[in-house]
């Protein structure tokens, strides 16, 4: 017998329907005699029509708190339903608010980070043999105040009832059926994995593959709860994540292709190459709050260096305007930028134990003609930045070049 957490997200319990499905699938793992724990998130849509209600009343400018208030009760109506859903089905159930389990966390609003979990209630209601429902997103200050985790927090609740459970894993009920080598809308040879790392998946999922919340990825990491990300409505395996690296002569030295177009590149030319001079160029921009990811300083030429970086598009702009006045400041000779880039990256622990990853990378790339503007390297990914136009392209390439392709579709 195994003590399960399932989280079923917005789509999952989207409708009556749904809800009902859902109940009868949690049915069905009662009686193979599991323990359950089900987490939900608000109805699909019901989290965004809440926040334009709040954006209304307050011209976009809602006060946390009360927001807080207000966002929890998409949740608080799906624990209900669900619950109801399975007393119809004759399955003993209780439902929580996140602060009626009392999961603690701290007072930042519609951020709030989980400090402790009282886990007696939850562990009294399965020995009485009934199912758990417990509310995703929410929980509570040590002041009474409702808080919410952030978009996406019900993985978050999650993992962290799992964690506090000790449960044999979390389930994530999805969607999609897995975590796949690379997004099939770009790559359909792309394959589900059947496993993949924490640190992996941490990786893919903060460039952009968006199934899990990355934060749920962090704490399940942390503490070390299986995770496994499942389709909802069909049967299979899903993906697993965990702490696990086994070496198998089947397991592929990448996991994944991941990739992201919401970088922009920023470029200061002819810079005094003197020490100090890369704080003088980054002290502004992250004063500015904005956050720098690539950065790359050339060897210089007669005293003068250049220097790039990247940041989220959405602060291109500012990062330029800030950028033209350092020019003038440290009298570099020009500032400027480009936003049509997109940055791919290989992902995989295999790397640790295998030489010459990036320069197959790099092969592959080349063959396509495709240039490569810049390059960072960790000791899991190699990511690289190209014109934006050949994102598709070079994707596709570097999951053939690594043999990720499904075998049945491989060499289409
Ligand atoms: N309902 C919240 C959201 O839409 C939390 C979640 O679904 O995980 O972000
Ligand atoms: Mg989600």
């Amino acid at each position: 017998m195994a003590l399960i957490v399932q989280k079923f997200g917005g789509t999952s319990v989207g409708t009556v329907e749904r809800i009902q499905q859902v109940a009868a699938k949690v049915k069905k793992f009662r009686e193979n005699g599991d323990d359950i724990v089900v987490v939900v998130s608000a109805m699909s849509g019901e989290t965004n029509r809440l926040i334009d209600l709040a954006n209304q009343v307050t011209d976009g400018q809602p006060v946390g708190r009360e927001l807080d208030v207000m966002l929890s009760t998409g949740e608080q109506v799906t624990i209900a339903l669900l619950s109801m859903a399975l007393i119809k089905l004759g399955v003993p159930t209780v439902s929580y608010t996140g602060s009626q389990v009392r999961i603690l966390t701290d007072s930042a609003h519609t951020k709030a980070r989980i400090l402790q979990i009282d886990d007696q209630k939850l562990r009294a209601d399965l020995k009485a043999g009934r199912v758990v429902v417990v509310a995703g997103f929410q929980g509570v200050d040590e002041h009474g105040n409702i808080t919410t985790l952030g978009r996406g927090g019900s993985d978050t609740t999650g993992v962290a009832l799992a964690a506090a459970l000790k449960a044999d894993e979390c389930q994530i009920y999805t969607d999609v059926d897995g975590v796949y080598t690379t997004d099939p809308r770009v790559v359909p040879q792309a394959r589900r994995l059947e496993k993949i790392t924490f640190e992996e998946m941490l990786e893919m999922a903060s460039l952009g593959s968006k199934v899990l919340q990355i934060r749920s990825v962090e704490f399940a990491g942390k503490y070390n709860v299986p995770l496994r990300v499942l389709h909802s409505f069909q049967e299979g395996p899903g993906t697993l994540i965990t702490l696990d690296e086994e070496e198998s002569m089947e397991q592929p030295i990448i996991s994944g292709i991941a990739f992201n177009r919401d970088e922009a590149k920023l470029t200061i030319r002819g810079v005094p190459d003197t020490p100090g001079v890369a704080f003088k160029i980054l002290g502004p921009v992250s004063a500015a709050n904005i956050e720098v990811d690539m950065i790359v300083q050339n060897v210089s030429h007669d005293n003068t260096t250049d220097f790039t970086f990247t940041v989220h598009r959405n602060d291109y702009a500012n990062a330029l305007e800030i950028l033209r006045a350092t020019a003038e400041n440290i009298g570099a000779r020009e500032a400027g930028g480009d936003f049509n880039i997109a940055k791919v990256s290989i992902v995989g622990v295999g790397m640790r134990s295998h030489a010459g990853v990036a320069s197959r990378m790099f092969e592959a790339l080349a063959k396509e003609n495709i240039n490569i503007q810049m390059i960072s390297t960790s000791e899991i990914k190699v990511s690289v930045v190209i014109e934006e136009k050949y994102l598709e392209l070079a994707v596709r390439a570097l999951h053939t070049a690594f043999e990720l392709d499904a075998p049945d579709r491989q060499g289409d």
